[in-house]
């Protein structure tokens, strides 16, 4: 579904992807984990197009990124996001903040995108939050609502990057059981975390990634139980 080659990003001098080259299934979950400042927000940024690279070639469904355009905005409606900053519409209802999409990009009725995002809010946990602001609930249920909000563009996948990181201690195990059942139904999902708990239940492969590079790609298990980088077996001994 997702395949990445070559491809390279400079800031300025630095050189934050360094030749990456990944393909995700339909189907999969592939967890994204490395030390901060390896770019791994940067290249879910790059999938999602809301970051330029300098060379290679991305694809979704066979179709490469395009520059800009309307081809982009429908080609971004496939892709859901999800930051570690909830990043909710401060000013519009709980309930407007799922419907918008699928009324302007996807072109539904009030009445059919509202019963949609019900159900949808409903699938998170939140319904009974739907005509509050987001200002008005938890980070933990904000978190859910951006991901209902993902979903109701009926994504082909989703980016989550970091999703709980910024959630108090107690909150993070319902967001993470809303992964892990999306995970279970069949949703393709690309998740940066440090959620070992999610990896092992969830994810088909870890990309461990280092200075740019993706340093490893294996199984969950391979990877918590017999990193082979010396890189990984640090950064593990740092967060196990
Ligand atoms: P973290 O775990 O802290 O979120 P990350 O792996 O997501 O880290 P990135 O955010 O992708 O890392 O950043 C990769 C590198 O690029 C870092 O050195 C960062 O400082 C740099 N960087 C990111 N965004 C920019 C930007 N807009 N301008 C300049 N440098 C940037
Ligand atoms: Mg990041």
């Amino acid at each position: 579904l997702v395949v990445v080659k070559d491809i390279n990003k400079h800031y300025g001098e630095l050189h934050v992807l360094k030749n990456i080259n990944a393909v995700v299934n339909r189907g999969e979950v592939v967890v994204v984990i490395g030390p901060s400042g390896s770019g791994k927000s940067t290249l879910c940024r790059a999938i999602n197009r809301l970051e330029t690279i300098d060379d290679g070639v991305i694809t979704i469904d066979g179709v490469k990124l395009p520059e800009e355009g309307k081809e982009l905005a429908h080609l971004r409606a496939d892709v859901g996001m999800v930051f570690q900053a909830f990043n909710l519409f401060a000013h519009k209802t709980v309930l407007d903040n799922v419907t918008l999409g699928p009324i302007k990009v996807r072109g539904l009725s009030k009445a059919d995108a509202e019963k949609k995002g019900l159900a949808l809010l409903e699938r998170v946990g939140v319904a009974n939050q739907a005509h509050k602001m987001p200002s008005q609930l938890s980070g933990g249920q904000q978190q859910r609502v951006a991901i209902a909000r993902a979903l109701a563009m009926e994504p082909k996948l989703i980016l989550l990057d970091e999703p709980t990181s910024a959630l108090d201690p107690e909150m993070i195990n319902e967001v993470l059981e809303v992964m892990v059942d999306l995970a279970n139904e069949g949703m393709t999902m690309i998740v940066v975390t440090h959620e070992m708990g999610f990896a092992r239940k969830a994810a088909d492969r870890v990309i461990f990634m280092a200075d740019g590079e993706i340093v490893e790609e294996t199984s969950p298990e391979e990877f918590f139980t017999n990193p082979q980088s010396t890189r990984a077996q640090d950064f593990l001994s740092k967060i196990l």
